[in-house]
């Protein structure tokens, strides 16, 4: 059996599954994030009750991948000060002895997304989830990217508008594109939820523009094959012709992206990517 983690800010989610068929999942459980006291048993022992050979860990972040680091493993700098320099995969490490995938949860999308979802076939993908906040995981040439860190691809600056005077709303960086585009700017501009905002609102037009942005950015920097979106604000279907329109426009003929309904496009897996992934990753460390 594989076994799989996808730690969210909200809640974290674990799975089962046999490796030879990773997705069909045996058991599947879900627990308040809480704090690591309360969580971190809760999540042991549902792992207990199976054989598991390998895990695969999805966290929010920022995380420590760096394995030459000595808090390699750990959840580094989180705004959920419970969480702050908690030392996640070695908790597991010592309640079970087996080979771990450890990454982020946004990666982990990814790598489900390639395996199992809207990037199946491809080798080089970028997950984007556009919801409370911003985030993104990069696949190329089938492999998870990171380096002496992971990618954060959902903080980038990008050009803000001239009419939009909103300041932005990154408590990092104000205007980067988590602080414009992501849900809660939206609502800040707005006045109320993105989900109650009409489908001609202006809004979506100004949120296009600075997605488009972002993937002009993302398909410059790591020539991908696909750029999936995902997250609440994406539930929005009418977005994405906006976004690819965009998109072409100010790309500009520059790269050769000849489909673009096929390059920009919504996430398959909706709410399993992450956990799919985790288990795809526990089979890929096997
Ligand atoms: P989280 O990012 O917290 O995991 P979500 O991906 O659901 O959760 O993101 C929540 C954000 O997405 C909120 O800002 C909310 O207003 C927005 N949102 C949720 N559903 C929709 C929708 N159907 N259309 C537009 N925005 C949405
Ligand atoms: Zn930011």
């Amino acid at each position: 059996m594989l076994g799989a983690i996808e730690a969210g800010g909200t809640k974290i989610v674990c799975a089962v599954a046999p490796k030879e068929a990773i997705t069909q999942v045996v058991e599947r459980i879900s627990i308040p994030t809480g704090t690591p006291q309360e969580t971190m048993p809760k999540i042991i022992t549902f792992f207990k009750n199976y054989q598991i050979e390998a895990i695969g860990i999805g966290s929010f972040g920022p995380i420590d991948v760096d394995p030459s680091s000595p808090t390699y493993g750990f959840i580094t700098n989180t705004p959920k000060l419970a969480w702050k320099n908690f030392d996640f995969l070695g908790t597991m490490k010592k309640a079970f002895d087996v080979p771990y995938f450890w990454t982020t949860d946004v990666n982990a999308a990814a790598f489900g997304e390639l395996k199992h979802g809207s990037a199946v076939g491809n080798e080089n993908c970028i997950y984007i989830t556009v919801g409370t906040g911003i985030g993104g995981g990069v696949v190329l040439n089938g492999k998870v990217i990171e380096g002496k860190g992971h990618p954060e691809i959902g903080h980038i600056y990008i050009n803000q508008l001239t009419h939009d005077s909103f300041e932005g709303n990154c408590p990092y960086h104000k205007n980067c594109l988590e602080g414009l585009a992501a849900g809660p700017a939206i609502e800040a501009r707005a006045g109320k939820p993105a989900q109650n905002l009409a489908a001609d609102d202006p809004a979506w037009e100004l949120e296009a523009h600075y997605l488009a942005e972002a993937c002009v950015n993302y398909t410059l920097s790591f020539s991908p094959e696909k750029i999936i979106f995902g997250g609440g604000v994406m539930k929005q279907a009418h977005l994405f012709p906006l976004v690819r329109e965009k998109f072409t426009e100010l790309l500009n003929g520059y790269l050769p992206i000849s489909q673009v309904d096929q390059y920009i496009v919504p996430c398959a897996l909706q709410d399993n990517a992450g956990i799919v992934g985790c288990l795809a990753l526990a089979e890929e460390i096997l």
